[in-house]
């Protein structure tokens, strides 16, 4: 409702005869969006030299154990002094679970196989890492099935004993609508002081984290994107909004090749695409990087102008082997083909399938890709598409 009446609210502003109305309600539409998904609240911030308690609290299966071991995996990474408490003693094999993953990533643990009050073991876990100077002590808790009256006491009695000075409040995105009343819920029993989304790899793109956030006026601070230890991304509301529209993420995409370490061999190309200039070698130039990239189908989510009924949702797999085939089709051109400086004809068409051992049906598909893909980053061009790239998007 809020949304609504903001764009709305907008769009009358700024109502002049002649403008383009469908570009202006798109960008209130992902602004507003953005502004949802910003609580204007800083999340919280651990301090170097000091115990820092974070306390994760979420319902059974949401990712809250999976999650921690990233969250310490993600701090050990930066120099920071990382542990782990168990205070989960409602579900079967729960300390097991969160050794083996301490084990993995080397942090230390705590726990107990037979004390059954999760606040007396989350109260010696921490004050033992405190007394051991450790700077991140995170603490896991037990979920339930539903929202219920036992776990919240229960949350509500360990957050009154340990004290964290963070609770993480961690929601399944798959959940979809029920995402308001589960958040609301918790926000109700503890101070929930930011918000992590989890199974964001699968099909699920996220709308709830809106939700999230309206009901605990909590900042998200992280995603889960998978089952490995390092499938944890910082949140950003721009690249996140990009991707809930099916926008593309070219700022997420960025960055990862930036990360990886690629762009240093792709300058021109990127400067050809700033200008909005894409031919057939820069699509072969960025179907090796995503190659080079992985994990597909996250990195193919972001690309712009990607024929979805090629790569999907769903089709990750064949994805990856349909770029393979293009890269290979792409082998088998000439310069003067890569660079679009001829018309790829009938007889070109059948010379190329024939040299890459593809079809010639297949080369038509990849022709197509790249006129999409050539559209979307020629739109894209006029701006500049390093530091704004998701503003473009609402431009196009
Ligand atoms: P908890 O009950 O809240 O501690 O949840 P767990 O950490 O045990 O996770 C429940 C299940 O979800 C496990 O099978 C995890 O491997 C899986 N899981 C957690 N986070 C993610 C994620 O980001 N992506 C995917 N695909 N699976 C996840
Ligand atoms: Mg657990």
């Amino acid at each position: 409702m809020k949304l609504r009446n903001n764009v709305k609210g907008i769009v009358k502003l700024q109502e002049t005869p002649g403008s383009n109305m469908h570009r202006i309600i798109e960008r209130a539409v992902f602004n507003e969006l953005v502004n949802l998904l910003s609580p204007g609240k800083d999340p919280f911030k651990p301090l170097k030299n000091k115990p820092n308690v974070i306390m994760f609290v979420g319902l059974q299966g949401s990712g809250k154990t999976t999650t921690i071991a990233k969250y310490a995996n993600y701090y050990k990474r930066k120099g920071w002094k990382t542990c782990m408490v168990c205070a989960d003693t409602f579900r079967a094999g729960a300390f097991d679970q969160l050794k083996q993953n301490a084990t993995r990533i080397k942090v230390p643990f705590y726990g107990s196989y037979t004390e059954a009050d999760p606040v007396k073991i989350a109260n010696e876990g921490v004050n033992e890492f405190k007394n051991e100077g450790y700077e991140i002590i995170i603490v896991d808790t037990s979920g339930r099935h539903k929202q219920e009256e036992g776990l919240f006491e229960e949350m509500k009695d360990v957050a009154d004993s340990i004290h964290p000075d963070d609770i993480i409040f961690v929601l399944d995105s798959t959940i979809g609508q029920a995402a308001q009343s589960q958040a609301a819920a918790f926000k109700g029993a503890v101070p929930i002081g930011s918000v992590i989304i989890t199974k964001l790899d699968g099909h699920a793109k996220g709308g709830g984290a809106i939700s999230a956030v309206a009901a605990t006026g909590a900042p998200i601070i992280f995603l889960g994107e998978g089952e490995h230890f390092d499938s944890l991304e910082l949140f950003e509301p721009h690249s996140f909004v990009s991707r809930l529209l099916g926008l593309g993420d070219v700022k997420g995409l960025i960055n990862e090749i930036k990360d990886a370490g690629i762009l240093e061999n792709n300058k021109e190309s990127v400067q050809r695409l700033a200008k909005g200039l894409f031919t057939i070698r820069d699509m072969r130039d960025q179907f090796e990087n995503v190659i080079k990239l992985g994990p597909m189908d996250r990195i193919m989510s972001m690309i712009p102008g990607l024929p979805q009924n090629m790569f999907g949702k769903g089709q990750e797999k064949e994805g990856g082997e349909r770029i393979k085939r293009f890269i290979y089709m792409m082998d088998s051109m000439t310069d003067a083909e890569l660079d679009c400086k001829v018309q790829i004809d009938e007889s070109r068409i059948k010379r190329i399938a024939r040299g890459s051992g593809t079809s010639p049906a297949e080369l038509q598909q990849l022709l197509v890709c790249h006129k999409s893909m050539e559209k979307v980053v020629g739109k894209m061009g006029k701006s500049n598409l390093l530091n704004d790239a998701c503003i473009f998007y609402i431009n196009l």
